[in-house]
């Protein structure tokens, strides 16, 4: 058995919904898949906007981006459900689900407080719409399927924005509610990246979060695959809006798509790889425009990695913007043991997640998100010694397993990069990584220079393939 999970462009449109359902009825031929939906492209963005203008009671802007909401749901099934019955029930189910946002709406406006509590409730309702939408299309073209509230199964922590799943609970849940029906041959469709808290408060698992629902329902099923269709052939040596010329990786292992995912390839969550790990079950990234393109197969199988398919120096290349530079030099830090303990715990206490690390005798560079940054961390750190800050900074970071193993890539790297103005550089402590920073205005000329040293003399080896799109 398989989950197949698509994301937001993947089932944005009636005609994306359509391609997405004919890739489940072919799974299906084989055994009944779980499909794990994301929202409409664009959904959940609008319902973060939605949150943020009833938290500062903009009520109006806030109804009027609902009833942008509302409206591309009803269009879909406009365009998407022609018998009366199921249409009538389906528009029914939507105006509920908008009537019940209007009043998260009024409810915070008249509170004039926006928890992460109900931004989560917010949140929720761009996959309960795609979901809802999809399991009647395919009930419509006469498919066996059948919707499921995922809030039922995916208990979580009350960790709002960013809950994790209880893991018996949840596997429990999954064996005895979702199994039974796919074992009779009808494909469940459920929601990603919401889950419920034991008293059914409504959680996520975070942004992009529904990569990991799909990993983690591949794990509980003890499926075969867990298949990602997104909009690109597969997990590629670049993200193609960076470098038109990036190339699709046939097979990579579990550490170098887990390491390229925290590093910023949004092309998977970074909590997707672990789930799939503990079971050993292989991660198939595929495309749901080109479906007969080969796409990625993550795995860590020994004859997959033995094959032709496998190998190259380095695998692909990630980029994090948005990033800023902190740079504290002190004279304390000479000799003294404790202060780096110190200094993290200022991070530690304001919730922050430091990226990348630099260090030297007396100075400690780092990056963090730039959303992250706040003037009252900088005013703390100062407690530490002299501070300056670098705006506009992006993490570069060049990712393989076999660098671990090889001599001069670092050589190559900082060769090939002699004309960047390189801000920091940092090797990662798994070795299978090499990160630098650069101003975000030079990203464009690093990437493509890296890409050019490392890849271009991989063509037509079979170890990546050109993307369907562009062939
Ligand atoms: P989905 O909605 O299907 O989850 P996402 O937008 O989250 O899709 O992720 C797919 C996007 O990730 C691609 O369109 C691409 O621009 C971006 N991306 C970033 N890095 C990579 C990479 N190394 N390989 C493929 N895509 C990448
Ligand atoms: N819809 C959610 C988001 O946009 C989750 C996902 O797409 O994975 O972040
Ligand atoms: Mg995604």
């Amino acid at each position: 058995m398989a989950v197949m999970k698509f994301g937001g462009t993947s089932v944005g449109n009636a005609s994306a919904m359509r391609q997405a359902i004919a890739l489940v009825v072919r799974q299906q031929e084989k055994a009944a898949p779980l499909v794990v939906l994301s929202a409409c492209s664009g959904i959940t963005n609008k319902l973060v906007s939605i949150a943020d203008a009833a938290g500062r009671s903009a009520l109006d802007e806030a109804m009027a981006l609902a009833g942008q909401v509302r409206k591309h749901h009803l269009d879909l099934v406009d365009e998407l459900i022609k018998g009366e019955a199921l249409k009538k029930e389906l528009l029914a189910t939507i105006e509920q689900f908008s009537l019940r946002l209007e009043m998260l709406i009024k409810g915070v406006d008249i509170v004039g407080e926006l928890t992460e509590r109900s931004r989560d409730m917010f949140c929720s309702f761009g996959e309960l719409f795609s979901t809802t939408v999809f399991a009647a299309a395919m009930k419509e073209q006469g498919h066996d399927a059948e919707w499921l509230d995922v809030r039922t199964v995916m208990i979580t922590d009350d960790n709002f924005g960013f809950a994790r799943p209880i893991d018996e609970l949840c596997e429990e849940n999954t064996l005895s509610i979702i199994w039974p029906i796919l074992k009779r041959g009808t494909v469940v469709v459920t929601q990603g990246y919401i889950g419920s808290t034991k008293d059914g408060r409504t959680t996520t698992l975070g942004r992009g979060g529904s990569d990991f629902s799909a990993a983690l329902f591949g794990a509980w099923l003890n499926d075969d695959a867990i298949q990602i269709w997104t909009d690109v052939d597969g997990v590629m040596t670049c993200d193609p809006r960076l470098v038109p010329e990036a190339r699709s990786i046939r097979v990579m292992t579990f550490s170098e798509a887990a390491e390229l995912a925290y590093l910023g390839a949004k092309v998977l969550h970074p909590d997707t790889i672990a789930p799939a790990v503990q079971k050993n079950i292989p991660v198939y990234v595929l495309n749901s425009w080109h479906p007969d393109a080969k796409g990625t197969i993550i795995t860590n199988d020994p004859a997959r990695l033995s094959g032709k398919s496998y190998g190259g120096l380095v695998k692909s290349i990630a980029v994090k913007k948005e990033q800023c530079i902190i740079n504290v030099r002190s004279n304390r830090m000479l000799g003294r043991h404790g202060f780096m303990t110190e200094l993290f715990g200022v991070f530690s206490r304001y919730g922050i997640s430091v990226e990348m690390i630099s260090t030297s005798e007396v100075s400690v560079s780092l990056t963090v998100d730039e959303k992250s940054f706040s003037n009252e961390l900088i005013l703390e750190l100062k407690g530490f010694g002299e501070v300056d800050i670098e705006h506009h900074v992006a993490t570069v970071s060049v990712v393989g397993d076999n660098l671990r193993m090889s001599r001069g890539v670092a050589g190559r790297i900082f060769g090939a990069l002699k004309d960047v103005n390189l801000r920091m550089i940092s090797q990662g402590a798994s070795e299978i990584n090499v990160g630098f920073v650069v101003e975000e205005s030079e990203v464009a000329t690093a990437v493509s220079t890296l890409h050019r040293e490392f890849f271009s003399d991989l063509e037509g080896s079979g170890i990546f393939e050109v993307p369907a799109g562009s062939r």
